[in-house]
């Protein structure tokens, strides 16, 4: 077995030698935030320099234009081990969610791998994921056969605390829509069917059902459409929700709790309802051997990991559905104060201050670290895969 105190050392150094490049790689990611499915200029930048440092890619894996595939490979059959890039951003608020981060960490991690990968068997993959913002892009993608060949996954998330073996929620997103029957408010209201009144009666159900449900589980969601103007009975209306639990069999109970809610609203105004659900995400389930490593590494740059707190505030993220398939890990590394969310301004300042420069490294880093012993450790690897079944 090669020395791998001695590889990771010199991945740490090659992390380091490269800090300007990879600054400069996040904020351009930074400054220019594109939407799911839509993040050409940021997927553009990660290929380029995974090109750069000489990396094999292949553009446009899945049947999405801005997903990719990247391979080195070592000096022998080995594991396939994938490091997972994500690069969209939010409307409005831009790269609120850090991915700038995880996506020129992913790049980074595996830049220095290859770095030491003449004295390590198997392949390190970066695989450029786009569309977690609602879009499943790795849902697709492994329905696609890209994670056909993959042995483990990881990537990193910038966060309020370090974590590795926080989970995520399982999700589903519905769209609601009603049917009425236009009519002028004031002379003819009686001939009018309101859709409005359909959503707002949906709206209070799903309230006085949220006082039932399991304390793990969530349902928010927001009218997108209610009506044209106040002197027309709105015709049409609609709304979307987001229905999440940790487990995939509760978040699809509620959801079919939900739609039961939508439907008594549409008899009681007389409007026709149209339910459209997305599968949103499965839970992440943390492989415990992995965590274990990566939390090791983390110790190595000066990291604390934090246990997850019993009732655990979560959100969801399609890396859950790689988890159900393999091996694979979904930390967070302390970016921001626990008083800052994701998904806000500060967030997003954060994202490409000195502290997010530091999460980049840092996660870089440590997804290195754990895939050289991936690589390097056959005994550790083959208790990865084992943990599958555990
Ligand atoms: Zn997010
Ligand atoms: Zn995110």
């Amino acid at each position: 077995m090669p020395n791998l105190s001695d590889l990771k050392t010199r991945a740490i150094e090659r992390v380091d030698q490269l800090k300007d490049e990879l600054i400069a790689t996040s904020l351009q990611i930074h400054a220019n935030p594109e939407l799911l499915f839509k993040e050409y200029k940021s997927s553009a930048t990660l290929c380029q320099l995974l090109e750069r440092h000489g990396f094999a890619v292949e553009r446009g894996v899945g049947g999405l234009e801005t997903a990719f595939w990247a391979e080195a490979g070592g000096n022998g059959d080995g594991p396939t081990i994938a490091i997972l890039a994500e690069y969209d951003a939010l409307p409005e608020i831009g790269h609120a969610c850090g991915h700038n981060i995880i996506g020129t960490s992913a790049a980074a991690a595996g830049i220095a791998v290859k770095s030491v990968l003449g004295e390590l068997p198997g392949r390190v993959v970066v695989i450029g994921t786009p569309g977690e913002e609602g879009g499943g892009g790795k849902v697709i993608m492994a329905k696609a056969g890209v994670f056909n060949e993959v042995d483990a996954a990881m990537m990193t998330h910038p966060a309020s605390r370090n974590m590795t073996m926080r989970g995520s929620l399982a999700s589903n997103r519905l769209k609601i829509e009603f049917f009425g029957k236009a009519a002028h408010a004031s002379s003819s209201p009686d001939e009018g069917i309101n859709a409005l009144d359909a959503t707002v009666q949906t709206y209070v159900n799903i309230s006085t059902l949220r006082h039932h449900i399991r304390g793990d589980a969530r349902i928010h969601g927001i009218i997108t459409h209610g009506g044209a103007a106040p002197n027309i009975i709105p015709e049409y209306s609609a709304m979307s929700y987001s229905i999440r639990a940790a487990t995939k069999q509760y978040a699809d109970e509620l959801l079919a709790r939900v739609i039961k809610c939508a439907e008594g609203a549409a008899a009681a105004t007389g409007c026709t309802v149209k339910c459209t659900v997305t599968p949103g995400y499965a839970n992440m389930m943390p492989n415990l051997v992995m965590a274990a490593e990566y939390e090791a590494n983390c110790t190595i740059l000066g990291r604390v990991i934090e246990q997850p707190k019993p009732v655990e505030r979560m959100g969801s993220t399609d890396m859950g559905d790689i988890s159900q398939i393999l091996p694979s890990i979904h930390p967070y590394l302390k970016m921001v104060p626990p008083t800052v969310a994701g998904h806000t301004i500060e967030f997003r300042e954060a994202a490409k201050s000195p502290e997010g420069h530091a999460v980049l490294l840092d996660a870089a880093k440590a997804m290195a670290m754990t895939t050289i012993t991936l690589l390097g450790d056959a005994d550790l690897m083959a208790r990865v895969k084992g943990g599958m079944n555990e």
